[in-house]
């Protein structure tokens, strides 16, 4: 039986019910790419219908100004996203193509629009903003495409799967996509295998996988490796990923950054001397102030706030 057989049987009566699988609207299914990039599936799920509810469609979320943008994502985290997706809006509007509205690569064919092989993949990646992963993840959901979008957990469980690797790294993604016909059907639902893949990553097939209750387990050339009990997770996977860290502040920069944009979403004018208190209780201006000062003015170059006259500000119509 070939492996897509297997996946979406599995899928078919356990993949999860979530709603940017119910269409195909590459608009929603950026959202949820975006969104999910660093959330959890729970948490995303609230800030989805929170966005759509606000943001419809490209052409309101095109015209959105930074300011609004960074209210609709409050809460989220990694702001940056929230520019991010606008900015792609606005190069979609800009490019009806990126729709699927008009291609001279198209032609119409009752009624339906049909494109040439990885037309939508090869365009998307273009876009500022869109990396492999996400190009072909559009590709796939919304225009029905034939690839394998590649994020960390598709890499892991084919890793396992095809090659029998117990943790891929990327240099291995060149030899799934060789692989690209024992993984997707030819015709059919290719586009539900990769969603098959997420949730059996989440279910069994883990950092730590759980092979003697997976369904693929009979032919998986890695669960033996693992129930054998002596697969260890490489120490590169163990240590956390190094952020940077003001001398010795309890978090990383990350989190007194996102302290900042909400003082300053939530004040809507904050004096720079005064950001390091309201965000830190052990800031210390001889030692802290230029700290402070740096992380404003990356924020700034980001587009996430405004400096002037010595006060912070979201920015204003841009
Ligand atoms: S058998 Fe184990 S390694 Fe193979 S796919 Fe399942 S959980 Fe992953």
């Amino acid at each position: 039986m070939p492996l897509w057989t297997r996946l979406l049987r599995w899928y078919d009566k356990n993949g999860r019910d979530l709603p940017w699988r119910k269409t195909r609207d590459p608009y929603r299914i950026l959202v949820s790419e975006i969104m999910l990039q660093q959330t959890q599936v729970s948490r995303g799920l609230i800030f989805y219908e929170r966005w759509l509810r606000q943001f419809p469609s490209w052409n309101k979320v095109a015209i959105a100004t930074n300011s609004q943008v960074i209210h609709a994502w409050a809460g989220l985290g990694y702001n940056r996203r929230a520019l991010m997706l606008r900015d792609i809006a606005r190069q979609v509007v800009a490019d009806p193509s990126l729709r699927g509205l008009s291609s001279t690569k198209q032609s119409r064919d009752k009624g339906s629009i049909r494109f040439a092989r990885n037309d939508m993949e090869d365009a998307w990646i273009k876009l500022k903003g869109v990396g492999p992963y996400t190009a072909a993840a559009i590709a796939t959901f919304a225009f029905h495409e034939r690839t394998i979008p590649i994020d960390t957990n598709i890499r892991r469980v084919l890793g396992r799967l095809l090659f029998g690797t117990t943790y891929p790294q990327p240099a291995i993604d060149d030899k799934i996509r060789a692989n690209v016909d024992h993984v997707l059907p030819k015709r059919g639902r290719f586009f539900d295998v990769p969603q098959a893949i997420f949730d059996l990553a989440t279910t069994h097939c883990a950092k730590v996988p759980t092979c003697a209750t997976c369904p693929m387990r009979t032919v998986c050339p890695a669960a033996a490796k693992f129930l054998s009990g002596r697969v260890r997770v490489p120490k590169q996977m163990v240590k956390k990923a190094v952020e940077s860290r003001h001398r010795d502040k309890r978090f990383p920069d990350r989190i007194y950054r996102g302290r900042i944009l909400r003082l300053v979403r939530e004040n809507g004018s904050v004096a720079l001397d005064e950001i390091g208190q309201a965000v830190d209780v052990g800031y210390d201006a001889t030692v802290d102030h230029d700290w402070i000062v740096a992380m404003v003015g990356r924020m700034e170059k980001d587009g996430m706030l405004s400096y002037s006259d010595n006060r912070v500000t979201l920015p204003i119509n841009v």
